[in-house]
């Protein structure tokens, strides 16, 4: 016998609460067959219609399904850490409620899980149903993350993950505030099998990412597991020092052959222009770090609680 914890973060998503339970329990066969016994663990994160009462529902019919609800809305990374620190499973698995992360990929999941594998995950090969822009945008964040970050991030990874106790109790001695759950994953190492699928358009509702909230993310992930930009002030310190020097001996060589030394106003400007630019702009790099270390040195709880079974 053993115990798999589902985690399902949740925010408005009151049709998809039983959608999604009917769906993780059309694979009661081969949780039978391998003797795994489930504890369903929602995580509310501060929705305003009535997911906790659909969640409720459920719970009174199947004593599985738990509830942990938030005071408010603290985000889905939040949903997913309080999810990992409140579940007892030998296993578990993370899935978004919108049915994208199909449970009818469990089986085949765990079928690694018994090769040896500490971790399975998937990521779709396909962003069919996605803006172009978006998926653009998504996969130059990929290509750069993958220059300037040691830790391995894969494109088009989803957070749909069956891990190995051993793996989440790893996770969960992460305890930073800032959490970019890609990249943590990839941090804490482990072998982990991937496998593919073509992306699913969410079942009910709507995403809640729109671009520029995607955009943040992805500042909050380079910030979080890159220290590459803060380079970008050496660097380009290191070429405008080059550029002067070479800029003096050429204008005191053009003085002592053709002996008019004032000249050139437009290109002042166009170089103080160009170099305080690049001033703000490393200056904003370093406000960036310097708005996560506060926040984390803060050590506010990653989320609150108002209600849980
Ligand atoms: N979610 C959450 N908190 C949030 C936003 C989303 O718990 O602040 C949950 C949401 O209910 C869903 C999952 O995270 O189960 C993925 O959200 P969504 O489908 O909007 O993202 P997408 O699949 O478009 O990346
Ligand atoms: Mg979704």
């Amino acid at each position: 016998m053993c115990l798999l914890s589902v985690i399902v973060p949740c925010y408005n998503e009151e049709e998809n609460v039983p959608l999604f339970y009917e769906a993780l329990l059309q694979n009661r066969p081969f949780f039978e067959e391998k003797k795994i016994s489930l504890e369903i663990l929602y995580v509310d994160d501060g929705s305003g219609d009535r997911t906790v009462e659909e969640i409720r529902k459920l719970r009174d019919e199947d004593q599985r399904v738990h509830l942990i609800a938030f005071s408010r809305n603290f985000g889905k990374e939040s949903a997913m850490f309080a999810g990992l620190e409140n579940c007892n499973g030998d296993y578990v698995v993370m899935m978004d409620v919108d049915l994208q992360d199909p449970p009818s990929l469990l089986p085949e999941m765990f079928s690694y899980i018994e090769k040896g594998y500490d971790s399975v995950a998937t990521r779709r090969v396909s962003r069919k149903g996605e803006p172009p822009v978006r998926s653009f945008f998504a996969r130059m964040f990929y290509r750069l993350m993958k220059k300037i970050s040691r830790t391995e991030i894969m494109d088009g990874a989803r957070d749909y993950r069956l891990m190995t106790r051993q793996m989440v109790d790893a996770i969960l001695s992460m305890r930073e505030y800032n959490r970019f759950t890609k990249g943590i994953f990839g941090w804490v190492g482990f072998r982990t099998k991937w496998l593919e699928y073509e992306n699913v358009e969410r079942a009910k509702g709507e995403t809640k990412w729109n671009f520029w909230k995607l955009f943040l993310y992805s500042l909050d992930g380079i910030t979080a597991f890159s220290t590459a930009p803060l380079m970008l002030a050496s660097v380009m310190g290191v070429f405008f020092c080059v550029v002067a020097f070479a800029m003096i001996l050429f204008i005191i060589v053009r003085k002592l052959i053709f002996g008019d030394p004032v000249s050139g106003w437009p290109s002042l400007v166009c170089i103080i222009l160009m170099t305080s630019g690049v001033q703000f702009f490393c200056t904003g790099i370093l406000g960036q770090y310097l708005a996560k270390t506060y926040m984390e040195v803060k050590r506010r709880p990653l989320y609150l609680v108002k209600e849980r079974f």
